[in-house]
């Protein structure tokens, strides 16, 4: 069951909410100040594939003035 991150307009206040394949209706309110005025946003950790670890590169050349 995925789950949907929440953004209430009202409190600012994030929260998730598990919901089915299919939700009927934006039926989501902000469990804090149980607002309907709640926007849906996407979490970034949602989109990772599979676990790697990527490392940024560091720099190897040396600035040594000149
Ligand atoms: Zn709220």
């Amino acid at each position: 069951m995925p789950i949907y991150e929440y953004r209430c307009l009202k409190c600012e206040n994030n929260f998730s909410l598990l919901q089915s394949l299919y939700p009927a209706e934006n039926n989501a309110e902000c469990p804090k100040c149980s607002s309907k005025d709640v926007k849906k946003v996407f979490s970034a950790f949602s989109f990772g594939a599979g676990s790697g670890n990527s490392v940024s590169p560091a720099p190897t050349t040396g600035f040594s003035g000149g």
